[in-house]
């Protein structure tokens, strides 16, 4: 699943390959997106000057110069793959955009999960959504207020997108235990200096990247204490951690 380091770098293609240019017209070649996007947004969309994308969380925002936006979100396994009008489709071919000046743009998506939704001026497409976790302005205190109604563990808890935007599972289970918080705590638990390891680790992870610390490695070593990573699930998702050198004295629940 593209997480917002690969969403980012997929809206910086499709920055290069359609920023400014004007849509000639729109291919639909899935069911889902005939469905997402009707006849009445297709004809909006002929002739509007792409003027600015955006990343808020895992999402992309399309601006449009009538002020209306194209929401995309790939989900499990979408991309942009930027080409030609006249060169062949690429495989999984779901929705195309083509330019006037010949170039285009197509989301490909092996599982046709991904949505393309379009919406008028005025309309946010993300009402709701969480700071971006990349934004400089998501702090320990706004983490802390937006957890400290969460009756949930803080693993679950830093995947919902009105929490933080942008954290998936990878990341989440990476930077609890970059943090050395036992992700098991009640997410209103966390005290100013756990939030504020908390926070440092979102970002340094998502810097970072791959090779995993913990993440899928069950029965390996813990690369902080050399102890034997644990494997759990929390809300159907597996959680990869160290139960020996993490910093939390919270009563897991
Ligand atoms: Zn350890």
């Amino acid at each position: 699943m593209p997480e917002l380091p690969e969403v980012d770098a997929a809206a910086g293609v499709l920055r290069a390959v359609a920023n400014g240019k004007i849509v000639a017209s729109i291919q639909r070649l899935h069911r889902v997106h005939r469905r997402l996007l009707p006849p009445a947004a297709v004809r909006r969309l002929i002739g509007a000057q792409i003027t600015g994308i955006e990343r808020r969380g895992k999402h992309q925002l399309i601006r449009l110069g009538d002020g209306s936006t194209l929401h995309v979100h790939f989900r499990m396994t979408g991309d942009w793959e930027p080409g030609l009008t006249r060169d062949p489709l690429p495989a999984y071919a779901r929705v195309v955009i083509n330019f006037t000046d010949g170039s285009r743009v197509v989301l490909t998506d092996p599982r046709a999960l991904s949505t393309l939704t379009w919406h008028a001026p005025g309309v946010d497409p993300l009402p709701g959504l969480g700071l971006d976790a990349t934004d400089p302005a998501f702090t320990a205190e706004v983490l802390g207020r937006a957890l400290s109604k969460r009756r949930i563990a803080i693993k679950p808890a830093l995947l919902d997108q009105r929490v933080v935007a942008g954290l998936g599972n990878i990341y989440a289970t990476e930077a609890l235990w970059l943090a050395r918080i036992d992700p098991r705590c009640p997410a209103a638990s966390l005290d100013r200096r756990e939030l504020s390891r908390l926070v440092k680790a979102i970002r340094r992870v998502l810097a970072k990247g791959e090779p995993w610390s913990v993440y899928d490695r069950e029965g390996k070593r813990c690369p902080r204490c050399g102890a034997t990573i644990k494997r759990i699930t929390q809300a159907g998702r597996s959680t990869y951690w160290c139960s020996e050198c993490h910093l939390t004295t919270c009563r897991p629940r």
